[in-house]
């Protein structure tokens, strides 16, 4: 079974990407044409919880360019109730190819 789909809208940036389920489903790979973003893993309760934070997007996209070209690749995930953080994880752990 194929989850890879044709996505019309990058979540931080709203750019043409590319995204696959990832942690079963849990979460989402993005891979983003914009030049400004880029590579990122980000869970479900984190979208919801980002769905109208333009401020936290923005930083997060700018981490996600500096992905670009490294071993890394951003993760965003919520970590307690009120928090959602957005850091670097090497690409080869947790990453199903
Ligand atoms: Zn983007």
């Amino acid at each position: 079974m194929t989850t890879e789909i044709v996505d019309p809208n990058c979540f931080l940036c709203g750019s043409d990407a590319t995204s696959r389920d990832t942690d079963y489903g849990n979460r989402r790979f993005f891979v983003c044409s914009n030049e400004a973003c880029g590579e990122y893993e980000i869970s479900r309760s984190a979208m919801k919880r980002l769905e109208g934070n333009a401020q936290f997007k923005q930083k997060a996209m700018s981490k996600a360019r500096a992905c670009r070209d490294t071993d890394k690749i951003l993760e965003i995930i919520v970590t307690s109730p009120q928090l959602v953080e957005a850091t670097l994880k090497p690409r080869s752990s947790g990453n199903p190819a």
